[in-house]
């Protein structure tokens, strides 16, 4: 599903020219989950914006869905990042306004699904991740751990083929975070590939295939 080779990334501040990712080559495989581990300000983060067309690389090749991503318009873009992927981010990045339910729900009217067929996935979301009885709660009115399983419930009420989770668990205690990795795990099992950030060696234990970065290199796969 992923085919990186030889990735390159330098920012550029000011007058800094910082070479960050120096030729990462990778794949993917359907249904694996791969964890992605290294210190902080190794490229992670840089990596993982990479595969999910948040962000582009400077220089190299990147296959995504059997297609160069160079050969993406704006717009097949734009549908790639709102349903193939599904992302989940350390700060939870949920609308404080919003209810729980209208988190879920926004990548879904986005995606012009009809209400009915709306009302049915964010509730079978939320069900998946246990918060059905707190749909109507804002984000401040929520744990921690219910905040990071109301994100992955919005990630995963698109059914993206793919789920891109950079430290999930990295703000969590470790009820939270037990809770959150086998949520995780059930839907790896069910098929859908996920590569996960995580500085936790034991959670990256838990995945098939364990990459190491290191200023900006593989240096284990
Ligand atoms: P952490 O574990 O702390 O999240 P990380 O491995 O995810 O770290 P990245 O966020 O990928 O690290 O950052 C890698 C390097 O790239 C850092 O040195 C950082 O300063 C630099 N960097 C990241 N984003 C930018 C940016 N937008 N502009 C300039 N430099 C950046
Ligand atoms: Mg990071």
């Amino acid at each position: 599903i992923i085919e990186m080779r030889d990735i390159r990334k330098t920012y550029e501040t000011g007058a800094l020219k910082v070479e960050v990712l120096k030729g990462i080559s990778l794949t993917v495989e359907n249904g694996e989950f791969i964890s992605i581990i290294g210190a902080s300000g190794s490229g992670k983060s840089t990596l993982m914006n990479i595969m999910g067309c948040l962000d582009t690389c400077t220089s190299g090749e990147y296959i995504l869905d059997s297609k160069d991503i160079n050969s993406y318009s704006e717009k097949e873009l734009a549908t790639i990042r709102s349903e193939k992927i599904g992302f989940i981010f350390q700060k939870f990045n949920l609308l404080s306004k919003m209810s729980a339910y209208e988190n879920v729900e926004l990548p879904l009217l986005y995606k012009g699904i009809e209400k009915k067929e709306r009302k049915r996935r964010v509730l079978e979301s939320l069900e998946i991740v246990g918060l059905d009885d707190r749909q109507d709660h804002r984000p401040t009115e929520l744990s921690g751990g219910q905040q990071q399983r109301v994100a992955i419930a919005r990630a995963i009420a698109g059914k993206p083929p793919l789920i891109l989770a950079d430290e999930p668990t990295g703000n969590l205690d470790s009820k939270s975070t037990e809770d959150i990795m086998n949520i995780l795990l059930d839907l790896n099992k069910s098929g859908t590939p996920l590569v996960l950030i995580t500085h936790d060696n034991d959670i990256a234990k838990l995945a098939s295939r364990i990459i190491r970065i290191s200023d900006g290199q593989i240096i284990k796969d």
